[in-house]
């Protein structure tokens, strides 16, 4: 108990305030006792106890050893049922558990339609890292590299992005949890003016998806056991690192130090003698920083071993679904139309210059990497290339914007052209069989794909409006065409969604409300005319240019 300090309240009789008393030479509760009947000058034959708050004596070496710690408030009682003779005040200390940055991922990160979350997940580094490229003159490089052959802590899952890093205050406040960008606003605000334009982005690709102060610590987490941050802004020498892990958490609980208090470390860039040689891969990852003018590297290690088997086994889907939560970010607002030779779209799309990659590292073999670019089946993709027309709408609430449209996928010859979602594992298998194609084309699931500031919130699907529900009454456009029809949504921040980006808070909720305007847009210009009208006339044209049935005439 040496260097101990503890709290005094003598509440025998009267008021006063508590005595601060130091243990420095105290080693047992005879000199404990010794010690406050000298600090509260009572005599040797002079009654009382020594109790915690919650009125447990103190002794004996026992429940000295036992009870009393540093900083803890004591009572001096006569006898321990005695009434307070004035009220106490005691020092607490709340401070949140590790756990709420090493565990919160697993309870956030929830399967939903059978999909495993680790993707998204892993978005939440590729978020954090499309917004902090936003600003790049050049282009928007991210890339994700998998070294999943290595053994124990040496898995490695990293992200990378050359955006604009961070300096030693900014690394510092990623690590605090929930420090969400509107905190750090409000103590940024005095500094500057709050110059948030409301500018249009079709598609409210803005890039802003950091926004809670939580996703990066969470996702790391979820994935891995530990994360270092090594960071350089653009205009600074030195590289900046700081490592956070739980086998560090466990250790400075077990000593009692304090929790949440670390450093991070400044060395030049390539410098990597603070870490073990064991740790090849990443020495050679330090040495990539040589030449870069900012950039900011995620490492995080010690792949759980169920990820690892994912990653590896489920590479297509996943890579597929990653494609599909930045598509409209990687192919801008019209979608992957790489198979229309539109030169427009190959040369001046102001959108292509975000690379995601994802690069895989065998022991002994070629590394592999994938642009997500290049992928032509997400699930995105095969709805803008099944499609024969399209619907664009728009959504005004307020301030709240939404941007939406509806494609339509024929009839052709003997089957449904409606694509099939196989990136959500829930999909039945006799959902592929022509027979069912038949019938169904999308069935009885949701029209509309919710996308959040330009990014899939994948856990949310809005089932369809009053306008373009399949009608009770038949009209003259076969009902199936209905069923042909699939769909997307585009949420500005106006709208909210939970902290794991999984789902909106309550997006369908208020699309129903009735202030919510609907209005077609053709070209730019919203149209006047009732959407329910538009839509019905636009599903019968589509119906009548592009369903295509075999029809066999008997010839007599
Ligand atoms: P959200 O919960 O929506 O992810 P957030 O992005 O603010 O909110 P974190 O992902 O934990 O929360 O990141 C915390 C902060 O760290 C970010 O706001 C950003 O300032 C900084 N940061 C994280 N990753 C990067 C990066 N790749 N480049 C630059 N800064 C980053
Ligand atoms: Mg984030």
């Amino acid at each position: 108990m040496a260097g101990s300090t503890v709290y005094v309240f003598d509440r025998r009789k009267g008021s006063k305030p508590e005595k601060e008393i130091t243990l420095d030479d105290v080693f047992s509760f005879a000199d404990f006792k010794e010690l406050i009947k000298k600090e509260f000058g009572i005599p040797y034959d002079g009654e009382f106890v020594i109790a915690t708050t919650n009125r447990d004596e103190i002794n004996t070496d026992e429940t000295y050893e036992e009870l009393v710690e540093d900083g803890d408030t004591l009572l001096l009682l006569v006898h321990l049922k005695q009434d307070l003779s004035a009220p106490i005040q005691e020092r607490v200390d709340y401070q949140p558990h590790y756990d709420t940055i090493i565990r919160s991922g697993m309870y956030e990160y929830y399967a939903s339609e059978g999909q495993n979350p680790l993707p998204f997940a892993i978005a939440e580094l590729i978020d954090n890292s499309v917004t902090a490229t936003v600003n790049n003159v050049g282009p928007r490089n991210i890339e994700i590299r998998l070294y999943l052959d290595e053994t124990g802590d040496k898995s490695m899952v990293c992200v990378l992005d050359n955006g604009k890093g961070m300096t030693t205050r900014e690394l510092n406040n990623w690590a605090i949890f929930r420090l969400s960008k509107f905190n750090r606003k409000r103590q940024r605000l005095n500094q500057e003016n709050n110059s948030d334009e409301e500018r249009v982005i079709p598609r409210s690709l803005n890039s802003d998806i950091s926004y809670f102060g939580v996703g990066g610590k969470q996702a790391a987490f979820y994935i891995g056991d530990s994360a270092r941050m090594i960071s350089k802004p653009k205009d600074s020498k030195d590289v900046h690192e700081m490592l956070v892990s739980k086998e560090e958490f466990e250790r400075r609980e077990k000593n009692k130090e304090d929790i949440y208090s670390d450093v991070i470390t400044s060395r030049q860039p390539g410098e990597g003698s603070h870490v073990s040689q064991k740790y090849e891969t990443l020495h050679k990852l330090i040495k990539e920083e040589e030449g870069k003018e900012n950039f900011t590297h995620v490492v995080i290690t010690s792949i759980k071993s169920q990820h690892i088997k994912f990653l590896k086994d489920d590479f297509s889907r996943w890579s597929r679904i990653l494609a599909n939560v930045y598509h409209y970010y990687i192919h801008g607002p019209q979608g992957n139309q790489s198979h229309l030779s539109n030169a427009m779209y190959r040369t001046s799309n102001p959108y292509k210059n975000i690379d995601i990659s994802i690069t895989t590292y065998k022991k002994g073999q070629q590394h592999q990497q994938l642009n997500l670019r290049d992928i032509v089946d997400d699930l995105q993709s095969k709805y803008i290339r099944s499609a024969k027309d399209t619907f664009e709408f728009k959504v005004s609430l307020g301030t709240g914007l939404v941007d939406g449209v509806l494609r339509y996928h024929p009839f052709l010859f003997d089957k449904e052209s409606y694509p099939i979602d196989n990136e959500s594992v829930l999909e039945d298998v006799d959902d592929e069989t022509d027979d069912n194609k038949d019938k169904h084309a999308r069935g009885s699931k949701a029209i509309f794909k919710c996308y959040w500031n330009g990014r899939l919130i994948p856990y949310t699907l809005v089932q369809d409006f009053a306008w373009c529900a399949k009608p009770t009454k038949r009209g003259n456009i076969p009902v199936e065409c209905y069923n042909r029809v699939s769909g997307a949504l585009f949420a500005n921040d106006q709208f909210e969604v939970s902290t794991n980006k999984l789902t909106f808070m309550d997006f369908e909720i208020k699309l129903s409300d009735r202030n919510a305007a609907f209005q077609r847009v053709v070209g730019d210009h919203p149209q006047r005319l009732k959407i329910d009208k538009q839509f019905t006339d636009w599903l019968h044209k589509c119906h009548e240019t592009h369903d295509k049935q075999i029809c066999f005439i008997r010839d007599y």
